[in-house]
């Protein structure tokens, strides 16, 4: 954890697929002149290893070895937050079918899920001017000492279409395949539950610079307060 907490905050934003997470995390990230983890794009990262390495993301011994096998790296600047793999861009091809398919399956694997929050907490302590990290248990377990703590939310209809926006695809299949991340994703990190001691934001019908301004206003009422 970065030693001053009020020039060096940490962030962490939790909530399911589609509520808004990234953008509303790298904007404040930029805002506040922070860096920003994209903790999603790690187990995405981790999962088209698997698939490269063309092991079964069910196969949990074998998933694990080509996780820790794989080179994989991850920029932390909101400008421009890379993932690399075996030392080759994939900051696009983790955002494929593929991959999505996959990645709640290799995220419920409990060894790589431990790798990865190592590797999670070694970028948070290398942050030197604050972070802004998004994920799932970031609230909970991989920050717990975090300085601010906010649950991002949306209805389903409107996350389906972000998401759909996003990626260029029809919106009533995304909206399906969020009910499915969402279904798997519960057996390991309650996506849907507010994390404890979470500000709980539902960006339904919030623009993100409001959402950004409420998390600036969490961040600037403990400057005062502390
Ligand atoms: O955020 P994004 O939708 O890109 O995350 C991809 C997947 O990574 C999630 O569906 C979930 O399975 C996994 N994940 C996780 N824990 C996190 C972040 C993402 O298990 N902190």
């Amino acid at each position: 954890m970065p030693e001053n907490k009020k020039s060096a905050p940490v962030v962490a934003v939790d909530g399911p697929s589609g509520a808004g997470k990234s953008t509303v995390s790298k904007t404040l990230a930029t805002a506040i002149d922070a860096a920003y983890l994209d903790t999603g794009a790690m187990y995405r990262a981790a999962t088209l290893a698997v698939l490269r390495a063309e092991v079964d993301p069910s196969q949990t011994a074998q998933v694990t070895k080509a996780v820790k096998n794989a080179k994989l790296e991850f920029g932390t600047s909101p400008e421009d937050p890379f993932a690399r793999v075996d030392g080759e861009d994939a900051t696009l091809e983790i955002r494929g079918d593929d991959v999505t398919k996959a990645v709640s399956t290799v995220a419920a694997n409990k060894t790589v899920r431990k790798h990865l929050v190592a590797e999670q907490q070694r970028l948070i302590g290398e942050a030197k001017k604050g972070i802004v990290v998004e994920g799932r248990d970031i609230c909970e377990v991989v920050a717990p000492e975090a300085d601010i703590k906010v649950y991002l939310t949306a209805d389903p209809g409107e996350r389906a279409k972000r998401r759909a926006a996003e990626v260029g695809a029809d919106e009533s299949a995304t909206e399906q395949d969020i009910a499915r991340r969402d279904g798997a994703d519960s057996e390991t990190t309650k996506p849907m539950d507010p994390p404890e001691g979470a500000t709980v934001i539902d960006s339904t019908e919030l623009p993100v610079v409001e959402v950004v301004a409420k998390i600036l206003a969490l961040l600037n009422n403990r400057d005062i307060n502390d």
